[in-house]
Parts: structure tokens; C-alpha cells; sequence
């Protein structure tokens, strides 16, 4: 099982060649951008699960929420005044912000992101 621990932050790379928001993050695959800043990106999730379905990624090259604090927490930071930013923009009272981390909790993408989740009665628990 790959380890849940962060990356040593000598080991990470900036960016991902093969990585597909690598790829939304330097424009070469287009997205529908909400909200975008030096270090962090909003964009519309391809498949929506609520009325709002942002997704709010770091442009750097980071496994997971885990990896991005350890490497760059103030990134981590701006990245959630993103989120409710873009909550705020959305006009939504309240939001879900959900970091799936690892392949078993949901995690298809291994790019940092933070789903922005509102406009819906939410649910608990998640299923
Ligand atoms: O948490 P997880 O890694 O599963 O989230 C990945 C998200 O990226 C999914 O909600 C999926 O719909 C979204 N996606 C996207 N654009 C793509 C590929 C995936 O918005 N081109």
C-alpha cells in the first residue's frame, strides 16, 4: 500500500507531465476557471454533484492535502480562503470542503483538490 504519509518535500516535482491538472493549470486543457490567483485555481468540476461543484487546486504539483501542508502550508491557506470565496461568489449560506485523500477514500485524481460542494442540502455521513 502506498504510504499515507506526506511526501519528503525534496522529493516532489512542480510540476507533473502527465497529470491532467497540471494540464487544466497551465491552460493546456480547458476548464470552466471561476476564480484564479498565483498560486491556486477554481474551476467547475466536469461532473457536478451538487448545484456547485468547484474544484480549488494549487498550480504546484502536490500528491495530496497531506503532502501540499507539509510542503506549502500557506498555499494550503489561500487555497481555502479560495474555497470560500468561491462559496461567497456562488451566493451559497453554507458549503462542504472535501480533500479525498487516498485511491479507497474517493481520490481518482492524485493533484491536490478541494471539492466546493453547496447549493443542496448536504448529507451526513458520506457515503
Ligand atoms: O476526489 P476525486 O479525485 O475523485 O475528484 C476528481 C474530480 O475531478 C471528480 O469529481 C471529477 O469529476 C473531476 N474531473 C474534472 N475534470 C476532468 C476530470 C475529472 O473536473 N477532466
Amino acid at each position: 500500500l502506498p504510504s499515507l504519509l506526506p511526501e519528503p518535500p525534496e522529493a516532489r516535482v512542480t510540476r507533473d507531465a502527465d497529470c491532467l491538472f497540471c494540464k487544466i493549470a497551465g491552460g493546456e486543457i480547458p476548464a470552466d476557471v471561476v476564480r484564479e490567483n498565483e498560486h491556486t485555481l477554481a474551476f467547475r468540476d466536469i461532473s457536478p454533484q451538487a448545484p456547485t461543484h468547484v474544484l480549488v487546486v494549487p498550480r504546484d504539483h502536490h500528491r495530496d492535502v497531506a503532502s501540499l501542508a507539509a510542503a506549502a502550508p500557506g498555499t494550503l491557506a489561500e487555497l481555502v480562503r479560495t474555497a470560500a470565496a468561491v462559496a461567497a461568489d456562488e451566493g451559497i449560506e453554507a458549503y462542504r470542503l472535501v480533500f479525498n485523500t487516498g485511491e479507497q477514500a474517493g481520490q481518482s485524481v492524485f493533484h491536490v483538490h478541494g471539492h466546493v460542494l453547496g447549493g443542496r442540502a448536504m448529507t451526513w455521513p458520506p457515503g
